[in-house]
């Protein structure tokens, strides 16, 4: 099972990812938690991601694709793998198409979380507050002003990268605003549909 998964800042990518990665029992690679603890490392990427991640913006394609490209040789990802937040850019696409070609493997499914924007301001704010309340340090762009540009850098890529997948048979889209785990189960009915699908195993 290879599957990316789709949506804006605090769509619930990171939570579905978890339980998706659960059920199936593959890895949730996350180009965000990676490029967090790289700055958390202080290694020369999160020091060359460091302030683009706080200001809201994308980090170089250059820099995310060679960190999945790293990742996909490790063996727990022979068996599958479900990407969160990669790719965000027409080109991490295209790269990410040519690592698996070359790898002679195919995506399952391309999930597209869909959610009411209004609302996502709401989520972030909460996020940051649980965080708070569990004696964790929230997110540094876990606030009104990056996430504003988050949300602005994800709509500049976003409709490339859905267009890269569109007419493919491995892309649908499940309605975000639903509880955690009516998403979780539009999600997996949806991977049983292309699962029975002969072209994608
Ligand atoms: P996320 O945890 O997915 O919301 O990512 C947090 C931040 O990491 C983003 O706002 C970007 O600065 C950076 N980032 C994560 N994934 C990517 C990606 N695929 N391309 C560029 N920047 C990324």
């Amino acid at each position: 099972m290879r599957l990316i998964l789709l949506g804006p800042p605090g769509a619930g990518k990171g939570t579905q990812a978890q339980r998706i990665a659960e059920l199936y029992r593959i890895p949730q690679l996350s180009t965000g938690d990676m490029l967090r603890s790289a700055v958390k490392n202080e290694t020369a990427i999160g020091l060359a991601a460091k302030s683009m991640m706080e200001q809201g913006g994308l980090v170089g394609d250059d820099i995310v694709v060679g960190c999945i490209r790293e990742r996909l040789r490790d063996e727990d990802t022979a068996k599958g793998f479900i990407l969160d937040g990669f790719p965000r850019t027409e080109k991490q696409a295209i790269a990410l198409d040519d690592l698996m070609d070359h790898d002679g493997i195919s995506l399952t499914a391309v999930i597209e979380i869909l959610v009411d924007e209004e609302l996502l301001l709401g989520r972030i704010a909460k996020r940051a507050s649980d965080a708070e309340q569990r004696g964790e340090t929230p997110r540094s762009d876990d606030n009104p002003e990056a996430m504003r540009k988050r949300l602005a850098a994800f709509h500049e890529t976003n409709s490339a990268v859905v267009q890269h997948y569109a007419g493919r048979d491995q892309l649908f889209s499940v309605d975000g605003m639903a509880g955690v785990r009516d998403v979780t189960n539009a999600i997996t009915r949806g991977l049983s549909a292309r699962e029975t699908c002969p072209r994608n195993p």
